[in-house]
């Protein structure tokens, strides 16, 4: 069965050509024109993957994604932007977006974008495995269990997007090592190009929010100036 993507645009030209493209990939493309829209496609077609323009009438991107997170939907959003002070724009509002790409694109890398974030999916879903198979990572009060794709914070399961959990898990299986974020950008997103860092920046920023009790002086996924990041117990 073709995995279906759910294209969010009002300019009918970049529409057109994104759904060509998509089509052309193999995949089913089911489109919305404002966030409204988008949001009831959400529900009713339940689409694996989302490319949602920032800039909509009335609800904008923004808005989508939040709506959909407090609806406790996860689908993986990659984000389209005009320009690049947009695309700041969006860093410092944190959304949780997947995945962020600025307006001008090629639609192959849209595509191959698309991939990605599919191919993860289906990676982590395929490491669901049985019991027996269920590996346990303890750091401080964290507990990852990443065959079964969830995390537990102080005992409470943790809301994470599905990137978020990824990054989360590739911190918690290298603890106590300093990651460039060059590093977290190739493991994490699986890019085959060099990508924009900052995405990198904006999902540890979206963790410490959930487990740290102060995300200035984090206890647990420190900032290592001028390197990048590591993830260590708060005592150690
Ligand atoms: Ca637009």
């Amino acid at each position: 069965m073709a995995q279906k993507i759910l294209v969010v645009e009002d300019e009918m030209s970049i529409m057109t050509l994104l759904q060509f493209n998509l089509e052309q990939a193999g995949y089913e493309v089911v489109t919305a024109e404002d966030g409204a829209e988008a949001l009831q496609k959400i529900e009713v077609e339940k689409p694996n993957c989302i490319i949602l323009d920032l800039m909509l009438p009335e609800m904008d991107g923004l808005e989508v994604c939040k709506e959909m997170r407090s609806r406790h939907i996860y689908t993986p959003v990659l984000m389209l932007t005009a320009k690049d002070d947009e695309f700041d724009k969006v860093l410092g509002l944190e959304l949780g977006a997947d995945d962020y790409m600025t307006k001008p694109f090629s639609p192959r890398e849209v595509v191959a974008r698309v991939k990605a974030i599919l191919r993860r999916i289906k990676q982590m879903e395929g490491m669901k495995g049985a019991p027996e198979e269920a590996e346990r990572i303890q750091v401080g009060e964290l507990d990852v269990y990443p065959n079964n794709y969830e995390a537990y914070f102080k005992g409470e399961l943790m809301e994470v997007t599905p990137k978020e959990f990824e990054l989360l898990v590739y911190l918690v299986r290298h603890k106590g090592r300093v990651l460039t974020r060059e590093q977290l950008l190739s493991a994490v997103w699986n890019y085959d190009f060099v990508g924009d860092t900052r995405i990198v920046d904006v999902h540890v920023s979206h963790l410490r929010e959930k487990i740290e009790e102060n995300t200035r002086k984090p206890e647990y996924i420190k900032t290592i100036r001028g390197l990048g990041y590591k993830l260590e117990g708060p005592s150690s």
